[in-house]
């Protein structure tokens, strides 16, 4: 690949997700060429570490690659403590950044990544410009991470203090999700297969299922997700990036413009749910104890309100106001604690209005996307049943990503980081599609603070979530394919 000049700055450097996701997705483009002689990171945290312990730790949490590569990569490492309050220390941050822009001959291309509490945004971007940490030669670009505000109103003022320094087209607002393999791969399904594209809508398809089950529990994140449950955590940012990848129509050119401003009409139909709508679409979970009674109730983890009315799991019908998808249903679901960790998406079809085998009725045939862990497209359709009898049955065309091949496969943040470096859009979260993602969000936040308390909790933790989510397909006489 070829070499890129720049300077990452994280702030938050000493962080979880700068030693989890940054820094090994770095060094995964170190060692592909991406970045090469001419880069360095500059890792910025309150505590007074030295250039070497910084880079100590960062060596542990790196895995392929010989001890030599890791060393050379670490060495373009630096640590300045830093607390993003005092404009002061922004000096002293300066000076660092324009010595390593010298020395590492960087073009004056900066990203700052936002590796901490998003409260401290604003402040950091403020200061950025105030302070004169933007250069005068490069591009600056600013990457910011969920949760990105907590409703409409403080996401907007987040973008209002970040857009006060940066243009919209600096701005890269990471969602993990989109840099998954296969949610990368949805448009190459959608647009590279014309039978698909001619049967990708309401006439073919009769409703979408989008599962993102998670096993474990809350863990160690009580104190952020006491602040903000299901609904916000997952589905106002990923679920409804999906479903924008699933529906946004063909652009002309696959360029990250035209991709984006398709997705923007994707948001711009999310419907805003009355609170009657809310109350039949819209069901909400809290874990209890497992069976087994092995595992905590959500009241009872550590930190959590032992009242709390926290959700732990959501599902819901979402209906897009296209042309090509009226009438099809989107049901989401997404939760903690439940059967399995798997993230994958149903689509499916209408089944046969007029069977000619008349001796069984033939099923729904279904494209599945396995997202994860396992990765690959599997198609369920219909076909006869072996021998001399006239039975029509369900079989299923399955392509899963073997080894090897998972091998291959990047991982989120190592590509996200390479498109903010690449300076490509398309695969970021855009203001428009996050405003109105946070309306529909709100309407449903609003809904249930008026309901009186929730019967929580409602489901076992290792079970697919509670009966009301079974419900809510089962009224319509659909069910959830994915049983867990
Ligand atoms: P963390 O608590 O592990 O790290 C926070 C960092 O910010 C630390 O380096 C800390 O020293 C620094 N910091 C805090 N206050 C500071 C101040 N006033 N001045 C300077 N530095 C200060 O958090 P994290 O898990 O790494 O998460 C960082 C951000 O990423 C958060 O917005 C979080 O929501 C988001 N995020 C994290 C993950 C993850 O897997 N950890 C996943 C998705 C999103």
């Amino acid at each position: 690949a070829k070499e890129n000049n720049v300077l990452f700055v994280i702030f938050g450097g000493s962080g979880d997700l700068a030693h989890r996701k940054l820094y090994p997705g770095l060094f995964q483009l170190y060692l592909k060429g991406s970045l090469d002689q001419h880069f360095a990171v500059i890792g910025t945290a309150r505590r007074p570490w030295t250039h070497d312990y910084f880079r100590q730790g960062i060596v542990s949490q790196l895995s392929k690659g010989t001890d030599e590569q890791k060393a050379a990569f670490v060495s373009h490492f630096y640590y300045q403590s830093h607390d993003v309050k005092d404009s002061e220390h922004y000096v002293a941050l300066k000076k660092i950044i324009d010595q390593l822009d010298e020395k590492y001959q960087l073009n004056g291309n900066r990203i700052f990544y936002m590796a901490m509490a998003p409260d401290l945004f604003g402040t950091i971007a403020q200061h950025l410009k105030s302070e004169n940490l933007l250069s005068d030669r490069g591009y600056d670009r600013l990457i910011i991470e969920k949760p990105f505000g907590h409703d409409y109103p403080s996401a907007h003022a987040l973008n209002q203090a970040i857009i006060e320094t940066f243009d919209p087209d600096q701005v890269f607002r990471i969602d993990h999700y989109l840099g998954k393999e296969m949610i990368q791969n949805i448009p190459y399904l959608r647009f590279g297969n014309p039978f698909l594209s001619a049967i990708w809508n309401n006439k073919f398809i009769d409703n979408i299922q989008i599962t993102l089950a998670e096993s474990l529990g809350v863990e160690e994140r009580a104190g952020y997700y006491e602040t903000a449950g299901a609904l916000r955590d997952m589905v106002q940012n990923h679920i409804m990036q999906i479903i924008a990848m699933l529906t946004f129509p063909k652009p002309e050119h696959y360029t990250d413009r035209e991709i984006n401003q398709s997705k923007a009409q994707v948001f711009a139909s999310l419907p805003v749910y009355s609170e009657a709508e809310v109350a039949e679409k819209f069901v909400r979970g809290q874990y209890g104890a497992g069976s087994d009674q092995q595992q905590l109730a959500y009241r009872d983890e550590d930190k959590t309100d032992p009242q709390s009315n926290v959700e732990t799991f959501v599902a819901g019908e979402i209906d897009l106001d296209l042309p090509d998808w009226q009438g099809v249903p989107f049901y989401v679901r997404t939760g903690k604690r439940l059967a399995t960790k798997n993230t994958r998406i149903d689509v499916v079809f209408k089944a046969e209005e007029h069977p000619l085998f008349t001796e069984q009725t033939p099923t729904s045939p279904v494209l599945t996307i396995e997202v994860e862990p396992e990765s690959g497209v599997l198609l369920q359709i219909n076909g006869k049943k072996i021998g001399t009898s006239n039975f029509i049955e369900s079989h299923q065309l399955s392509d899963l990503l073997d080894d090897d091949q998972q091998e291959l496969v990047p991982d989120a943040y190592e590509r996200l980081l390479l498109e903010a470096v690449l300076g490509k859009q398309g695969n970021f979260a855009q203001w428009e599609g996050m405003a109105g993602s946070w309306h529909f969000v709100d309407a449903i936040r609003a809904a249930w603070a008026k309901e009186f308390q929730p019967e929580f909790p409602n489901y076992e933790s290792g079970s697919m979530g509670p009966k009301a989510a079974t419900d809510l397909l089962a009224k319509t006489g659909r069910h959830w394919l994915y049983q867990g």
